[in-house]
């Protein structure tokens, strides 16, 4: 059987996406149940049907506007030091394709997610729908600002690279709430974890990745 064969519940990609959890064992993602909701949640069904079969590769994919589903790896890891629990209340930015947005709500968050390009906004809600995954929220407008009806939040995931972390953030998480977002230059950053403190916060740094630019009032200005 080659990995396009259908499996018992008729989904032709299922050995494929048990393959890329495999991988992502091998490459150090250990919380089970991160693994165990990048096995369910179906990532070709967030790309569009030319790249399906591209869909499992450890990637990022085009999805339009110049902006990209990112790569499984990085989706897993930033969920595994998210430390989502059942019932957390969680703000995401920069949803784009919704993938990540699936993948907290199978987490049992309650996400709050936003999307600064309506269509991709209009989209993402659209296959969230299609998967029947509710208990999400997807608004189009500038993420920067977080979501400040909304707060506060357990944890706050952003998809999208800044030079520094927009104050915001720290002012709509509680205190023991994590923060996890790519901060640097264009080119090039790091990966932020913070964890906040009733005075100091807790920084830890995660290595080197590439995202695309998180555009806005306390972002990059374009
Ligand atoms: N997790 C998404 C990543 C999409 S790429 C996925 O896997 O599909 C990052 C997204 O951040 C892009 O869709 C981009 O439009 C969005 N973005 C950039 N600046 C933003 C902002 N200020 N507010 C909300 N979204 C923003």
């Amino acid at each position: 059987m080659n990995s396009l064969s259908p499996n018992r519940n008729g989904d032709p990609y299922a050995r494929a996406r048990h393959r890329m959890v495999e991988r992502l064992r091998e490459r150090g993602i250990r919380d089970p149940r991160v693994l165990e909701a990048m096995e369910r949640v179906p990532r070709h069904l967030f790309v569009e049907e030319a790249l399906w079969a591209r869909a499992y590769e450890d990637h990022p994919l085009p999805i339009g506007y110049g902006q990209t589903i990112s790569q499984p790896y990085m989706v897993a890891r930033m969920t595994e030091l998210l430390e989502v629990k059942p019932g957390d209340r969680v703000l995401e930015v920069g949803a784009g394709s919704g993938y990540q947005t699936a993948i907290l709500a199978t987490l049992g968050a309650r996400v709050y997610a936003v999307e600064r390009i309506p269509e991709l906004a209009a989209r993402a809600q659209a296959t969230l729908e299609a998967l029947g995954i509710t208990q999400v929220l997807i608004r189009a407008f500038d993420g920067t600002l977080g979501w400040p009806e909304m707060a506060p939040f357990d944890a706050i995931l952003v998809a999208a690279s800044s030079p520094t972390v927009p104050p915001p953030y720290l002012e709509q998480l509680v205190v023991g709430g994590r923060l996890v977002m790519p901060v640097g230059d264009e080119t090039y950053q790091q990966l932020l974890r913070l964890i906040k403190g009733e005075r100091e916060h807790t920084v830890q740094w995660h290595g080197g990745c590439v995202f695309v630019k998180l555009i806005g009032q306390y972002g990059w200005k374009e």
